[in-house]
């Protein structure tokens, strides 16, 4: 019955993982390396994802279309640094037809090359900027070791790629997506972000500034969720991209492209599980109350049925989302089980004293103490106590992740002392440093990497050799 099987979660994150997804229905192994199934489970996550994002990158002015999977290979070349980032994961077809192709292709392992291309030809004059648009999309890169969400040869993402005839236009755009996708971090998935810059060594490449959103998971690990670029102007360069500006001069624009991929799941997964398995924010999840009637007999099933059909039609007429799960085959044990291992907010359970009682039992996922989990709502109060209820789970969710994070979140001073912490219980250090290459590299002793430059310096010296800092930086190991 309700037996948890789970990893630990504390010892075995890990192991943990690999089997919440599994027993969640997120996703299933594929014959095709590096790649996963989303199953529908999984893929009604996204689609709550896409659904949020899509409406905040329609705010900012900027239009969906879509460009070919296919990019000449020629065209990945044309940018040194871009090539030279990303040759080494890229999928080249070299026959079709039946026949070897004059022109490989790459499997798009991002469109910014096949997009200006296009810029080329659609941008002429000053009037034609700002120009905006937006993928939902594929891509495809060559991975070593994969783990489902998180690292997968083929994901799913959207690109959104802008060109400005100003420098402080073009970092005002890339902002305001970062601004965006901490919103939809923070507000929606309920996972506390830091938002900063990358260093040159960890930009994406191709690009002036890198912004990234970072979390932190339960087992201390960061994750880049996301990133916004402002882009060097050799990359339409490149393309020849330019237009004619006010004053008559020839120009190359300044250009952004930013992203976020179904890496968004496994951010949830990692912010959010327990030893019982996933818990969904309420705001995205598929299903955020699951209705189970307990019933013996055929008449108390017809009851209980119906009650419960009665509570649900008032709840979606509301826009919570609901199901039923009246299965006469499945004792109500296993139900539970099975709606807590998907991580479904709040159960609902109606039995013959509760209609005479005229309520219902909520209960909530994600309380652990025994005696506030289950709470009556009076048949008259359903509608209004369950959103009180969704509510507040999603900030409880949010509020202990946060409280979570800033525990594992240590000021340091030399890597000499927190090297060994960092390497043996992982977590966040906020150290200063002089900006060389050298001294970040030291940190893959440690396993450690810079996530971002943070605005502020709280620390004066760098965290590896003498020299001063003016920006603190924040270390941690990553997926
Ligand atoms: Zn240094």
């Amino acid at each position: 019955m309700s037996t948890n099987t789970l990893p630990d979660i504390k010892t075995s994150f890990p192991e943990w993982y690999q089997e919440v997804i599994v027993q969640a229905d997120l996703v299933d192994t594929s014959p095709t390396r590096g790649c996963f199934i989303i199953k529908p489970n999984g893929y009604a996550v996204w689609e709550g994802i896409q659904r949020i994002l899509d409406e905040k990158i329609k705010q900012e002015g900027v239009e969906n279309a879509y460009f070919p999977l296919l990019i000449p290979e020629e065209f990945l070349r044309r940018e040194e640094k871009h090539i030279e980032g990303f040759a080494p994961e890229v999928a080249v077809v070299t026959h079709a037809g039946g026949k070897s192709l004059e022109e490989a292709y790459v499997i798009r392992p991002t469109s910014e090359t096949i997009i200006y291309d296009a810029f080329s030809r659609w941008i002429k004059s000053w009037r034609d900027l700002p120009l905006k648009v937006n993928q939902w999309a594929n891509v495809v890169r060559w991975e070593m070791r994969t783990r489902a969400f998180l690292r997968t040869t083929e994901f799913l993402w959207q690109e959104g790629h802008t060109a400005h005839a100003t420098y402080e236009e073009a970092r005002a755009m890339s902002l305001t997506m970062l601004e965006h996708y901490r919103q939809l971090a923070e507000e929606y998935l309920a996972i506390p972000v830091v938002i900063g810059e990358k260093t040159p060594y960890e930009r994406f490449p191709g690009a002036d500034t890198t912004f990234t959103f970072e979390g932190l998971m339960q087992d201390g690990k960061a994750l880049q969720m996301g990133t916004s670029h402002i882009l060097s102007q050799s990359f339409p360069a490149s393309f020849g991209v330019r237009f004619q500006a006010q004053d008559g001069t020839l120009q190359s624009p300044f250009c952004t492209s930013w992203g976020a991929t179904t890496r968004l799941i496994g951010a949830l997964i990692m912010t959010h599980g327990d030893q019982q398995g996933l818990i969904m924010p309420p705001r995205i999840a598929p299903t955020q109350v699951v209705i189970v009637p307990i019933f013996k007999s055929d008449e108390e099933k017809v009851n209980t049925v119906a009650a419960a059909q009665k509570i649900a039609t008032e709840l979606r007429a509301a826009g919570v989302r609901v199901v039923i799960d009246a299965d006469e085959h499945k004792t109500p044990g296993a139900k539970f089980y099975h709606w807590e291992a998907r991580g479904v907010p709040v159960r609902m359970e109606i039995g013959p004293k509760d209609i005479t009682a005229q309520h219902v039992v909520l209960v909530n996922r994600m309380e652990q103490d025994k005696t506030k989990k289950k709470t009556f709502a009076g048949f008259g109060n359903v509608v209004q106590d369950v959103n009180v209820l969704l509510e507040s789970i999603q900030k409880a969710l949010f509020d202990k992740a946060k409280e979570r994070r800033n525990s594992q979140w240590h000021q340091a001073d030399k890597l000499s002392e927190f090297g060994a912490k960092l390497d043996a219980d992982n977590g966040m250090f906020q150290v200063g440093w002089c900006g060389g290459q050298l001294c970040e590299l030291e940190l893959k002793a440690v396993k450690g990497t810079i996530r971002c430059l943070l605005n502020e310096n709280k620390h004066k010296s760098c965290f590896n050799c003498t020299s001063p800092s003016s920006r603190d930086i924040l270390i941690a190991k990553c997926y």
